[in-house]
């Protein structure tokens, strides 16, 4: 992936825009203070904003400052904690104020790094409380960052994998502005939470549409890639959009690969010797050979797909037909291709063509 600073620079400047101009009014937002921002971290780590409120001011309200929390007894922690379970975590909360405030003086550190020595804390929790109260340049990585970084850089790496971690945390930390790093972390993490969202994102609404590698591409549900171990096989096709008059050549798909029973062209395969198609016996003439390349994401394959378009004079209308019959293709007139099942890739192809 080949990006430029000032491409950065954009990206960040729209997310940033995008941000201030649908403000969220949260009791954590605007504030500095490492301890309440700390708190949010670790209440939000179980739930969603909404259920993860209510837990919020009741401990703001009980333990103002870590010390109070500190100096509370662990079943009252325990107890105000109840209903978000992963109990782990609120002991490992309150063992972390009295260490705070034992050790430290009740301060927090006021770097990174400091910061993840806290028990409970990780990468995530740290980069929120420095960029946010001490404004150090240090990017959050959660599952709505790794959205929007793999939908609009065009990032195919699992995000299940274990180098995933690294490469999204390199890439946020080259975009991350230095002058704004907690505004926009907030930013990237509110825009993946409302307006990239998992499912069916209002893309024509979104101001980085024009820029976004999977709305280009027609990757939008495919991105991220999450696999989970199985492994992925790449593949790379070059169809040939064979036409003869306004009949086209299609092919069914038979069982054994992907796409059983669909409907797409003849192709040669890199990976694959493919059977010799017999154009030149047609005496076909290449038309174009498309300039867009499309790829594609099943859940254990990556696609690679090139399409050619080629014509074969009517005169040989008859032989082509009769071939097609001996090898299981298809002249199907250009009317009929819509009744046509076909797989996504194709379908994508078709509509950048006008069909
Ligand atoms: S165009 Fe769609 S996929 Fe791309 S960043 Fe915007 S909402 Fe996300």
């Amino acid at each position: 992936m080949n990006y430029k600073d000032s491409e950065f620079q954009a990206f960040s400047h729209q997310i940033l825009f995008w941000y201030r101009s649908n403000p969220r009014d949260l009791p954590w937002r605007g504030t500095q203070d490492p301890y309440k921002i700390w708190l949010s971290e670790i209440i939000l780590q179980q739930t969603r904003v909404a259920q993860g409120l209510p837990y919020y001011y009741k401990f703001v309200n009980q333990y103002p400052t870590v010390k109070d929390l500190a100096l509370a007894p662990q079943e009252e922690v325990l107890r105000l904690w109840q209903g978000l379970g992963y109990y782990s975590r609120a002991r490992n909360l309150h063992s972390c104020a009295i260490y705070i405030y034992k050790e430290l003086d009740g301060k927090f550190p006021t770097s990174y790094e400091g910061l993840l020595k806290l028990k409970g804390v990780g990468s995530y929790t740290a980069s929120a409380i420095a960029s946010f109260a001490f404004g150090e340049a240090k990017a959050v990585v959660d599952g709505n960052v790794f959205r929007v970084l793999a939908r609009y850089f065009g990032i195919e790496t699992d995000i299940a994998s274990s180098k995933a971690k690294k490469e999204f945390e390199s890439l946020a930390n080259k975009i991350i502005p230095q002058d704004e790093p907690g505004e926009f972390n907030q930013a990237i993490m509110d825009f993946g939470s409302r307006q990239c969202v998992p499912l069916n994102p209002d893309c024509e609404s979104c101001p980085l549409s024009g820029s976004c590698f999977a709305k280009q591409q027609n990757m939008v549900k495919e991105l991220p890639v999450k696999i989970n171990k199985v492994k992925v096989k790449e593949r790379n096709l070059h169809y040939y959009v064979v036409k003869c008059g306004n009949e086209w050549v299609w092919k069914k798909r038979t069982s054994g690969d992907i796409w059983e029973g669909l409907f797409d062209f003849p192709l040669s395969e890199k990976e694959k010797p493919t059977k010799a198609h017999p154009w030149e016996d047609f005496e076909a003439e290449e038309i174009q050979e498309y300039p867009k390349k499309y790829r594609h994401i099943l859940s254990h394959q990556k696609l690679n797909a090139t399409f050619s378009e080629l014509e074969i004079p009517q005169k040989n209308k008859e032989k082509l037909a009769a071939w097609c019959e001996e090898e299981g293709f298809l002249l199907v007139n250009e009317e009929q291709i819509d009744y046509l099942a076909k797989p996504k890739l194709i379908v994508n192809f078709l509509t950048d063509q006008g069909i």
